[in-house]
């Protein structure tokens, strides 16, 4: 078979993505990879297709037991023989495996890096022809990376035991300088052809928005998207059970994730979710790693994450299936000094001396003043997040809130020298909010306090509006014009362009957003969204067909105990809908229809569009 060829058999898909083809060409090769891509880009692909091809057994090495899980049964609907290896098995069911195994039954094995240098899975592996090693997650080699995992560091010595070095294959969705280097040195990787596809998820819709009510802002969304299923992260434990309560209270179907439930309701939970039982998911940062349901439609941000890693992440869980998906940030003020509290506080990697320590927080709060950022800029938020990761945009997508939204032109120079003067005339003492109460001519204890009332500066601006003080007052700290000090107290400084700004006679424009017309416009492209099921056009006895396909899937799913989606993506059924196949032929054209699925379900979704 060709590897075209397996991509249609057990996949169903016609056309590779970008970069897969490159990398699986040269894992048949024998060339090690490194493979940079995006979540959902399409990774498990690139190892699972040359496994197909290879003679001898690939080991994937994952590090979380619900991503084994579900890219093995994903394997198993697909017709592919593979077996995960992880502390989930029993002693028995372990040792069954691993006899299965022998016998050559898997040509794919998913293995926990904890479990390589044991000495029963040695005695298998030394004894085996082992084609490939495959290290997903491969991030978690390296300290500079957002989740260490020591045990990563045995998979070079348990492949310096193998009698022959199989091919090694890694691939991530961290794509930092530091982090890079580190996979190729500490996996010994022998000059990896090193593939980086586009960060970019053209699919991805992006919105900041800062509600004063965000609860309502929440609740508005999931009315106008009925029966799609979302991610709700919330920054905080307390944050997801307020939440989720008072959704559940009124009607809708969520469920709730966080670290301080029991492990038995965290795992119901997320199944609950997964199977679309509470297609709506309200979650700390906690939920999310390894679940790669494909049809989640939107993600939602009640509070900004601490950087745009974690953002861009969470947010990708949105639209794996290539459909679109909504990614909106919630934002408040108060978000900075919730992850400022948690930077300022985080004690999990004990093994760290206090000057590292003190590093780690100098780089956390860098992270968290770029994300700052994000929620503030005036340009393409895709292109923001893009040039972060060190890529260049276009400038302009046409899929993001602010794209879409209009802008003025507006002379800020009185407001941004009479925010310099204020920061200079207290002496540089005071934080973001005393500087724009004072200038607002706010009448409040502290203030008084701080006999800020006296300042020279105080009331000047008292007929500005108060977001647009602070939006000006943002896009001054974005363009250096001012600073606000790393630490908890967040002072506002001077910066070398202040005084030139203050000497200069040049006026200072800005570009900012009208506040009511952002809103409004947000609203009025939600409800255009939501006449389409899940944004995507299909005409109405096509919507019908959809559903009736979904009822179906979902049918099959509960007898055969997977996920839906596992069964068939919503794109599958969408193409379904729209081609209509009538014959098995015909089916086989609709993208994600396999021989294998076609034989276990093909005449159940024939029946249905006939
Ligand atoms: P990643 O591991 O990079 O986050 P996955 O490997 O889970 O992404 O793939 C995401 C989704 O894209 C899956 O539903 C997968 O079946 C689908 N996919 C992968 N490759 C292709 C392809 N060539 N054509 C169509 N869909 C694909
Ligand atoms: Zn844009």
């Amino acid at each position: 078979m060709t590897k075209q060829e397996v991509l249609k058999q057990y996949f169903g898909y016609e056309t590779f993505r970008p970069g897969q083809e490159a990398l699986i060409d040269s894992i048949l090769a024998g060339k090690d990879v490194l493979g940079i891509m995006p979540t959902g880009a399409g990774k498990s692909m690139c190892f699972q297709i040359p496994a197909l091809l290879m003679e001898g057994i690939t080991l994937v090495i994952s590090p979380l037991i619900s991503l084994m899980k579900d890219q093995v049964e994903s394997l198993n609907q697909a017709g592919v023989h593979a077996a995960y290896l992880n502390s989930s098995l029993t002693a028995n069911q372990y040792y069954k495996a691993l006899d299965y195994a022998r016998a050559g039954r898997y040509p794919i094995i998913y293995v926990a890096p904890e479990r390589l240098m044991t000495e029963e899975f040695l005695d298998f592996a030394l004894h085996t022809k082992i084609a490939m090693v495959a290290v997903d997650e491969a991030h978690c080699v390296s300290q500079w990376g957002q989740d260490f995992r020591p045990s990563y560091l045995k998979i070079v010595e348990f492949i310096d035991k193998l009698p022959i070095r199989p091919v090694v294959s890694a691939f991530t969705a961290t794509a930092t300088a530091t982090v890079r280097e580190d996979i190729v040195d500490i996996l010994m990787l022998r000059e990896p052809t090193v593939m980086t596809t586009g960060f970019d998820r053209g699919n991805l819709y992006f919105g900041v928005l800062a509600p004063k009510d965000r609860y309502a802002a929440v609740h508005h969304y999931l009315e106008l998207h009925p029966g799609e299923s979302g991610i709700i992260y919330c920054l905080t434990r307390k944050v997801v059970e307020d939440v989720c309560g008072r959704l559940q209270a009124e009607g809708f179907a969520v469920t709730r994730y966080h670290a301080g439930l029991s492990d038995r309701e965290r795992k119901q939970n997320q199944e609950d979710f997964i199977y679309d039982r509470t297609p709506i998911m309200v979650a700390t940062n906690a939920f999310g790693m390894g679940i790669d349901k494909s049809n989640v439609r939107f993600v939602l941000h009640f509070g900004m994450p601490k950087n745009l890693e974690s953002y861009y992440q969470e947010a990708g869980r949105a639209g794996r299936d290539g459909e679109p998906g909504e990614c909106i940030l919630y934002y408040s003020g108060q978000d900075v000094i919730t992850n400022q509290f948690f930077i300022d506080n985080n004690h999990d990697n004990q093994e760290l001396d206090a000057m590292s320590r003190a590093i780690v927080q100098e780089r956390d709060r860098e992270r968290l003043r770029k994300m700052t950022f994000y929620c503030f800029t005036n340009e393409c938020l895709r292109d923001y997040i893009l040039r972060y990761f060190g890529e260049y945009g276009s400038n302009y997508c046409g899929n993001c809130l602010n794209c879409l939204t209009q802008f003025e032109t507006v002379d800020v120079t009185e407001i941004a020298k009479t925010l310099i003067g204020c920061v200079e005339s207290c002496r540089q003492r005071y934080g973001v909010n005393v500087i724009l109460d004072t200038v607002h001519g706010a009448n409040t204890a502290k203030i008084r306090n701080y006999q800020m009332n006296e300042n020279p500066c105080y009331a000047l601006l008292a007929k500005v509006p108060a977001y647009r003080l602070r939006q000006v007052f943002q896009q001054l700290l974005m363009h250096d014009y001012l600073a606000v000090t790393n630490d908890e107290y967040a002072i506002v400084k001077l910066t070398e362009q202040s005084r030139t700004l203050l000497e200069s006679g040049e006026p200072l424009t800005m570009k900012l957003a009208k506040e009511q017309e952002k809103e409004a416009k947000a609203k009025k492209e939600k409800k255009a969204k939501s006449r389409s099921a899940s944004g995507i056009t299909l005409s109405e006895p096509e919507e019908q067909l959809f559903e009736r396909l979904r009822a179906l899937r979902t049918e099959i799913a509960r007898e055969e105990n997977v996920p839906p989606y596992i069964v068939f993506s919503d794109k599958t059924l969408i193409h379904m809908s729209r081609m209509k196949p009538q014959s098995k032929s015909d089916m086989l054209e609709v993208s994600g229809v396999g021989e294998y699925k076609y034989e276990k379900y093909g005449e159940r979704f024939l029946d249905v569009l006939k």
